[in-house]
């Protein structure tokens, strides 16, 4: 079986020792492509540089959390290096974008203002985006009303079914993740059941969003055991899972999720192919 893993920050630090092996394992696991996410201007040539050493494919883009330290003219630089790669068959997003409204103290008049610009640069150079929802499903619905981009993936999603619903109207596939794998997340397993097998995307927002057993609580964590460590490597057994509450079988979920994946992202067909 084929997996992609649509998000992925294999630039992160927690994973820079030992990131080849890790995608290695993953590649053994059957997880033949990640989608790197980009978070600021200081990551985008590691994305980049990474996707092509492992024949992966990546994203550019200003993340919300990230809106804070960001320069404004740091806008303007993310459209001279799409314009710069935009011929590249591996940049396949603007990403990670998005507003964010579960972490405090960020500037919420600021992430709007970097989620719309990257909008239209999204829309300027063709390409879907990736999007960050955390509380904000019905302001990223306004923007993508209002500045229109060829699709996309809602990562991580956890909204209502009607906010899933818009977004599948715009084009946009939901991304699925750790996050399913914990029996007490009854509404998101709930949605994760009923909706299209067209929806849904598969990611594990490596190093992010630990599976249940990758999860460390927080008073064992303060005792000194550390938190698993979450990498592509974990694709196939969060899938297992979702294919169990959706009752379907794995292999079925592979195939949708893998078409779903380049319907989302166009460019990754051309990917996987090669
Ligand atoms: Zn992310």
């Amino acid at each position: 079986m084929a997996w992609i893993d649509t998000h992925a920050h294999l630039d992160a630090p927690e994973l820079a020792h030992d990131v080849d092996a890790v995608r290695e394992q993953a590649r053994a696991q059957g997880v033949v492509h990640c989608v790197l996410p980009a978070v600021e201007r200081s990551n985008w040539d590691s994305v980049r540089l990474l996707a092509h050493r492992h024949g992966d494919s990546y994203a550019l883009g200003i993340h919300p959390l990230y809106t804070g330290r960001a320069q404004d003219e740091d806008l303007e630089l993310l459209a001279h290096t799409l314009q710069q790669h935009r011929a590249d068959p591996r940049l396949v997003a603007v990403g990670e974008i998005g507003l964010d409204y579960f972490v405090p103290g960020l500037d919420a008049e600021r992430q709007q203002r970097f989620y719309r610009a990257q909008l239209a640069l999204a829309r300027r150079f063709d390409l879907p985006v990736i999007l960050h929802v955390r509380r904000s499903a019905d302001k990223l619905l306004k923007g993508l009303r209002d500045i229109a981009v060829p699709g996309g993936i809602a990562h991580a999603f956890n909204g209502s079914s009607q906010q899933a619903q818009a977004f599948m109207a715009l084009g946009f596939k939901l991304g699925f993740g750790g996050a399913v794998t914990y029996d007490r997340a009854l509404q998101l397993r709930r949605l994760a059941a009923e909706l299209p097998e067209s929806a849904i995307v598969l990611e594990t927002d490596a190093p992010d969003i630990p599976p249940h057993w990758l999860y460390t609580p927080a008073a064992q964590r303060a005792a000194g055991q550390p938190q698993g460590r979450n990498t592509p490597v974990q694709l196939p057994r969060i899938a297992q899972v979702l294919a169990d509450v959706r009752g379907v079988p794995l292999a079925a979920l592979a195939r949708a999720t893998t078409a779903n994946a380049c319907a989302a992202l166009p460019r990754l067909a051309g990917l996987l192919r090669g």
